[in-house]
């Protein structure tokens, strides 16, 4: 459109006027494509790259490669991590905290099996995909996981084309529709886990190529430490058991690529939004740790997976018309005793449970109430208030209650600080990580009664128990963040940055106007500049 347009004119003398029509925008990538591994460590790909010639390898090559990405928050739960990737706000503006707070909802149901209700209820604000639709009411999104938060947290809350797995098939909740579509029948109806039962999971390469001990006590509980490693031989067990195999990713991109067969993603016109979030890595990695054979395995098959599904998106779509961001919901810390084995001899289980319990009896008594009353319930190094308002009227100093439990937590072997929120808002939040990530978590939460964070290579639990996240530090926060295709500048940026960037970045990528108060930044440096 001719008054659209605007004509740089450039005068010499002796010479007629130049007349310069500014090239047309660049064409914006007709699917973006966001993947989210769950747990991903980004050294994974380090310690590995020379064994990755896959999918990993693919965006690793020619993508913008993040080396200091983080999920710059406490409590690096799957829940709060994936309401960051595509909103740009930290889980305090999302309102999603913790798992337990997550996508759980009685009230809408699942189709065609059971399991726990699910919907994004508890999300605040806005995502990428709302901000799509606002551009194009016919753009489309289709979010698939093998869990429930992981496929509905990156959609934010708008009725999109949401699936995660549930006792052997892809579902959905009513939150979302009343009918399962043909195509997830029909994908449900060839019952790939349960055809599984029986069967093996067996190292995908020569032994010879594994450096890590395949048997250490410490792994999965204490049983089926070494490979090989079977499915039950029932279909129902197989099909729960399922969640525990890399196969578990094959099939939920293999279910991705039949959404996007069917909803025709990327072929119609307008920006459409495929958002996958694998599950295995993390399923895998709490049982077996980061430094075991079995999730160097998984690393290795996901990167053959990932090679099929993106070959055969670029078949459908055309690999120039794909933008694609790889990331993770959070990373782990191996387990202690793993750990008390590579430097760390004091590294140890914590747990807080005698003296919380210990607390509540003694609130319970100076507020000479209901006896059975939990008022405080510990969480993933959080302290919440069950009932601070009913608490505060029985009269009872809670303040100086609380000080003498900060106290006492303090001095538990591995406790490596508490916080109230009042101090956490006085600290300088570039100087201080631990206290900038609480802040990015319980930032104006009155719930909040203290923070308590471990010592790096700590864990929360008891010996046998899994290898944990959600600490806020570098072990639990940092992941990998690369975007790759059309409009990125490929390479290596070696400076801090936040999953929260991602969404600020996707939207200037794609030309959309974001709605909500972003906390994120576009990042500028790995994008084309305009022509
Ligand atoms: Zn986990």
């Amino acid at each position: 459109m001719l008054t659209a347009v605007v004509l740089a004119c450039a005068l010499s003398p002796g010479s007629p006027p130049v007349f310069h029509l500014p090239s047309p925008a660049p064409p914006r990538p007709r699917l973006v494509v966001v993947i989210t591994v769950d747990q991903l460590r980004p050294d994974y790909l380090v310690r590995w790259r020379p064994q990755l010639t896959g999918g990993f390898s693919t965006l690793l090559a020619d993508g913008a490669v993040f080396t200091n990405a983080f999920q710059d928050h406490g409590v690096t739960e799957t829940a709060p991590g994936h309401s960051t990737v595509l909103s740009g706000r930290w889980p305090a503006h999302t309102g999603i905290v913790r798992n337990a707070e997550g996508v759980l909802d009685s009230t809408t149901r699942l189709l065609r099996v059971a399991g726990p209700g699910a919907s994004p209820r508890r999300f605040r604000g806005t995502a990428l995909f709302d901000w799509l639709q606002a551009a194009d009411t016919t753009s489309r999104a289709l979010s698939v996981s093998r869990k429930d938060r992981a496929a509905i947290l990156p959609i934010g809350r708008a009725k999109a084309q949401v699936y995660w797995y549930q006792s052997g098939a892809f579902t959905t909740s009513r939150y979302y529709t009343d009918t399962l579509p043909i195509w997830v029948q029909t994908f449900n109806a060839l019952r790939v886990p349960q055809q599984a039962a029986g069967t093996r999971w067996t190292l995908l390469r020569a032994d010879s190529l594994y450096h890590e001990p395949d048997s250490a006590p410490w792994e999965n509980g204490g049983r089926g430490v070494a490979f090989p490693h079977a499915l039950p031989a029932d279909s129902a067990g197989a099909a729960a058991a399922f969640i525990g195999v890399p196969q578990m990713d094959s099939l939920t991109l293999a279910f991705a690529l039949a959404g996007v067969e069917a909803l025709r993603l990327g072929r119609r016109g307008p920006t459409d939004l495929l958002a996958v979030s694998l599950s295995t890595t993390d399923a895998i990695g709490h049982a077996f740790g980061p430094d075991s054979r079995e999730i160097h395995d998984q690393v290795l098959r996901l990167d053959d997976y990932l090679q099929w599904f993106l070959q055969r998106l670029f078949d459908r779509v055309g690999r120039q018309n794909v933008a694609v961001v790889l990331t993770a919901d959070h990373g782990v810390t191996p387990f202690p005793e793993s750990s008390r084995q590579q430097g760390h001899p004091d590294a140890r289980w914590v747990s807080l449970d005698t003296l919380v319990r210990a607390a509540n009896a003694q609130l319970t008594r100076l507020g000479g109430a209901d006896t059975t009353k939990r008022w405080l319930e510990f969480d993933m190094g959080v302290l919440f208030f069950q009932d601070n308002g009913r608490l505060a009227a029985t009269g009872a100093n809670l303040d100086s209650a609380l000080t003498a439990l900060a106290a006492r937590i303090r001095a538990v072997p591995g406790v490596a600080r508490v916080d109230r929120p009042a101090d956490l808002v006085r600290v300088d939040s570039a100087e201080d990580p631990i206290a900038r990530r609480w802040l990015h978590l319980v930032a104006g939460d009155s719930r909040v009664a203290m923070v308590v964070t471990l010592r790096p290579f700590d864990a929360w639990g008891v010996p046998l128990g899994n290898a944990q996240h959600g600490q806020p530090s570098d072990l639990d926060t940092h992941v990998p963040l690369i975007l790759w295709g059309r409009g990125i500048l490929a390479g290596t940026y070696d400076q801090r940055v936040n999953t929260v960037d991602i969404a600020p970045t996707l939207a200037r990528l794609l030309g959309l106007s974001p709605f909500s108060l972003l906390d994120g930044r576009v990042l500028k440096e790995a994008l084309e500049p305009p022509r």
